[in-house]
């Protein structure tokens, strides 16, 4: 009873999808127009020409018969090319063809079709990717949600449509069918759907089945990709031989599949059992309808051709009333997985603008401010920051040290609204940072971030995709020296094989791979191409040589002069020449003054500056 009581929930859950259907007709419409309209006409064709095949048969059937009766044997060759039977063959010959010939168009409009609307789905999933706030990447769930999305979901669509299209092309042709054989004998078309019952319910309960198996498995099925990356992709490629984790990862990825596996294949199990037993009530069914049709025969009731018609509008009708719930089946399920992908579309980012934004200021005059602001990660139990207050003046560059998770880089985020604080705010200029238009926020600052992106582009992409959106694409040579210039990247570009022409990274053919403090310069000169009026930099020169860290600080001051800097570094070396430096602890300020001040104080800035420039300097000095 539970198991029913379980069956009929599924099966409301799957009912309840059906509203999604007109949407997923309306986004194949919107993709491919042309293709669906060919594939409608070319589907028609395809239902109609069985049917024309059947009444084409007995008419061939009826005057073979009458051709023998008439002593056809014998007969000149003459009077023969006259005979009926050779224009329905002619006719059968030609419906024939034409089932080939739109087989064949069929399938190539299929593929332009297919290909059409799966891009138009991967394109909405890339612009619900860009939309979702960042917070959408902390927590597993929505990676499940992503997974689901791109993996299934993606070509459920297509494969929708296409037993749509079947489904309707099948019932045109049985309806024809139920019409032929329905002077046999009412109880022929309900035998037909009798045998075909057992099948499609066997069919709906093993697509539920397979789908909550699905949904459960996601994030075993991510692991198992996780493995896969780990194992085929170049960034872990070092490690993994270092440290010799490349079988302990290839038998956690093949365990894995092994338990995926054995379940899948349990589920196939319990499918085809389903459909043996389905198919066994089937056959039996047709050997009665057959049994009866060679009674009837005996009795002399019927010509031979309405005979070979009953067996053709039977045995096609079959198949296709089989085809109808199988595709029926299909669609169920495919529905089924298609909330997966609505369910991600329908993600609405919650950092916004407001009702009424307010412009935003060209230049800085008071500067930034943070108000008692606190925030904690989704899915975190620590606060990031508490309570936190910041006063950064105009035109000042500030520096800010603490410990590794003291707050720094969540101060980043929040000035450039990849998040908003749960209390407290963020002002600029003395107005609520989430007043402003969220783009034109953030086209009023650049951002170095702790791991920037490697792009496997040119230099010169590398430096000028730092333009960003929304702005003409001009990266003129002189304006990418410049950013380059600033970032202290022009001897490393200078040494390239084609300069700024040079492609990046080792994915593409004739990639140049940079080191770690490489890459850090043009990520630098990436940041540099923006003339905004507020720079933040979090660890800029954490993979530099300290050569290029002082010769880079000079250049950064020219760079930054009259704008807002925000430096997090955990070099004191740099951090001594900023105009301000905080110290940050457990998300609060706790120390803030210049360099000197600092010293003085001899407190956490003081036991940091002894502990990393000092107590360096006097193990140089004794090595
Ligand atoms: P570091 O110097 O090591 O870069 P930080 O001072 O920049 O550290 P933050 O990155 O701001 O530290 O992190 C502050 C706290 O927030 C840490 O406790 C960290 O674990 C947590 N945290 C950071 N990012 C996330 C995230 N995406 N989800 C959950 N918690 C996070």
């Amino acid at each position: 009873m539970r198991i029913h009581f379980a069956t009929i929930t599924k099966l409301a859950h799957g009912l309840a999808q059906l509203p999604y259907l007109p949407r997923i007709l309306a986004l194949v419409w919107t993709a491919a127009r042309g293709w669906t309209l060919a594939w409608s006409g070319l589907l028609l064709i395809q239902a109609l020409l069985p049917v024309a095949t059947v009444y084409l048969t007995r008419a061939a059937v009826d005057s073979l018969a009458f051709m023998a009766a008439s002593g056809g044997v014998g007969r000149e060759l003459d009077s023969i090319w006259s005979e009926p039977i050779l224009i329905w063959g002619a006719l059968l010959f030609g419906a024939a063809l034409g089932n080939e010939c739109t087989r064949g168009a069929m399938s190539w409009v299929q593929t332009a079709q297919a290909e059409r609307v799966q891009d138009h789905i991967r394109s909405l999933i890339h612009r619900k990717s860009m939309q979702v706030d960042l917070a959408f990447y902390d927590s597993p769930d929505s990676y499940d949600r992503l997974h689901r999305a791109r993996d299934e979901a993606e070509s459920r669509p297509l494969a929708l449509i296409h037993h749509i299209g079947i489904l309707l092309q099948y019932s045109l042709t049985l309806l024809a069918m139920g019409a032929a054989l329905a002077p046999f004998g009412l109880w022929l078309p309900i035998a037909l759907l009798v045998s075909t019952l057992p099948a499609f319910i066997a069919m709906i309960r093993s697509g539920m089945r397979y789908h909550q198996w699905w949904l459960r498995t996601t994030a075993e099925e991510r692991r198992t990709w996780y493995y896969d990356w780990l194992l085929t992709a170049g960034e872990p490629a070092a490690e993994l031989r270092l440290f010799g984790l490349g079988r302990r990862f290839q038998a956690a990825y093949q365990s894995l599949r092994q338990k995926l596996r054995i379940e899948n294949l349990q589920l196939a199990k319990t499918q085809s059992r389903a459909e043996v037993m389905a198919g066994a009530l089937a056959v039996g069914i047709t050997a009665t309808a057959y049994g009866w049709m060679i009674w009837q025969a005996r009795q002399g009731i019927w010509t031979l051709g309405e005979i070979a018609l009953f067996y053709q509008a039977f045995h096609q009708g079959q198949r296709f009333m089989r085809g109808i719930l199988d595709h029926a089946g299909q669609i169920y399920s495919n529905i089924l997985f298609l909330e997966s992908l609505f369910d991600f579309l329908a993600l609405q980012p919650r950092v916004i603008d407001t009702a009424k934004p307010v412009r935003i200021p060209g230049a800085l005059r008071q500067g930034i401010g943070f108000r008692q602001v606190s925030f904690r990660y989704p899915g975190s139990r620590g606060l990031a920051l508490d309570r936190f207050n910041l006063d950064i003046p105009a035109g000042q560059m500030v520096a800010i040290v603490g410990g590794s998770g003291a707050g720094k880089s969540t101060l980043v985020k929040l000035l450039c609204r990849l998040y908003d604080p749960d209390a407290g705010r963020i002002e600029i200029e003395g107005i609520d940072i989430r007043h402003y238009p969220l783009a034109e926020l953030r086209q009023m600052m650049t951002v170095l971030f702790q791991s920037p992106v490697h792009y496997q582009a040119t230099v010169t992409d590398n430096i000028g995709l730092g333009h960003g959106a929304g702005q003409a694409w001009q990266p003129t040579a002189a304006s990418v020296r410049a950013a380059a210039r600033a970032a202290d990247a022009e001897a490393i570009i200078d040494r390239l094989p084609e300069g700024y022409d040079t492609m990046l990274g080792k994915r593409f053919d004739e990639g140049t791979e940079l080191s770690g403090g490489q890459w850090q310069h043009l990520a630098l000169a990436r940041a540099c191409w923006r003339q905004v009026p507020i720079i933040l930099l979090d660890e800029p020169t954490s993979a530099m040589d300290p050569w290029s860290e002082a010769d880079w600080m000079e250049r950064f001051r020219t760079y930054a002069a009259a704008r807002t800097a925000i430096l997090i570094t955990h070099r004191m070396t740099m951090a001594m020449r900023a105009d301000i430096i905080h110290v940050m602890r457990h998300g609060r300020i706790v120390e803030s003054g210049c360099h000197r001040q600092l010293l003085a104080k001899g407190e956490f800035y003081a036991q940091a500056w002894a502990a990393q420039v000092e107590r360096g300097s006097d193990v140089s000095a004794t090595s």
